[in-house]
């Protein structure tokens, strides 16, 4: 485990620290998820071990039901491994109750994107929306509102960033710790993709916030630090400030490799 301008740390005496100390952002051993019991399992992670540092950017590719969104849900404490241990900030969350879990998302990895620049063309209660939207969850209404009540904007839910002043703004945004996200540019037009992209590259490089973001699309992940590849559930390597096109290839490679060993390819 890499640990950042700190001593080190036998495991074993680790205590629970708080974000904002030292240690990698996400760090997963051995984590594996299936589905299924028998002849019918699906293995949809086998085997993952991983640390991401803070304030970088990774991107997560791979071919469909390589586990991409597994491995998103279970480092983002949605989903609960198999087997294995995730750490968010230093902190266990493998055992952790279903409420420590909504707490420490909640605090930790909600609302994320309220610490970029707000969307001037998203209103209010759009904005507060926007990560769990990215994150691939159902926008909660109800959840924004209690939201914007707890800062004392319930009234402004329906107004755009513009209409706020300079105070008000800052009270929708909060400090990010890890921005999780499953193919945010997805279903949106080019120009819109770039600017939320633009809006993960400035958390990481001006607020320090780690990014890791599942995409299909090579040239959104060349605006990460790193690309990780995905192959039947296991990391299959991984490409430091690619260029869309390396990237490319890379899947293609790849796609083409998992194509031959499925017995489907042309
Ligand atoms: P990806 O996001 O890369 O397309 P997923 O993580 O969604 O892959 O799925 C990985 C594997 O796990 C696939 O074989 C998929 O069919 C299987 N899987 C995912 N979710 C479930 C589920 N809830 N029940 C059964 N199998 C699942
Ligand atoms: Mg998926």
């Amino acid at each position: 485990m890499r640990l950042r301008g700190g001593k080190r740390r036998k495991a074993d005496d680790r205590p629970e620290v708080p974000a904002g100390t030292p240690g990698p952002a996400v760090e997963l051993r051995g984590v594996r998820r299936q589905y299924g019991r028998g002849a019918g399992t699906v293995h949809a992670l086998a085997g993952i071990d991983l640390a991401l540092p803070r304030a970088t950017f990774t991107a997560v590719m791979g071919p469909s039901g390589s586990g991409k969104s597994t491995f998103l849900q279970c480092a983002a404490g949605l989903d609960r491994p198999s087997a294995g241990s995730v750490r968010l900030g230093g902190t266990e969350i493998t055992g952790m109750s279903e409420n420590e879990l909504t707490e420490l998302r909640r605090s930790r990895l909600g609302f994320v994107f309220q610490a970029f620049n707000l969307l001037p063309s998203l209103t209010v209660e759009q904005n507060v929306l926007l990560p769990l939207r990215l994150a691939g969850h159902r926008p909660d209404r109800r959840r924004a509102a209690a939201v914007l009540a707890q800062v004392g904007l319930a009234d402004k839910a329906r107004r755009r960033p513009g209409e706020l002043s300079g105070g008000q703004q800052q009270r929708v945004v909060t400090t990010p710790d890890v921005v999780f996200a499953d193919e945010p540019t997805g279903a949106l037009d080019t120009g819109t993709a770039t600017e939320v992209l633009g809006l993960l590259r400035h958390a990481v490089d001006a607020l320090g916030a780690t990014v890791v973001m599942v995409t299909h699309d090579p040239a959104a992940a060349a605006w990460a630090d790193r690309v990780l590849f995905l192959a039947d559930g296991g990391f299959a390597g991984s490409l430091e400030r690619g260029s869309a096109e390396r990237i490319a290839a890379r899947m293609a490679a790849l796609t083409a490799r998992t194509d031959v060993m499925a017995g489907v390819a042309a």
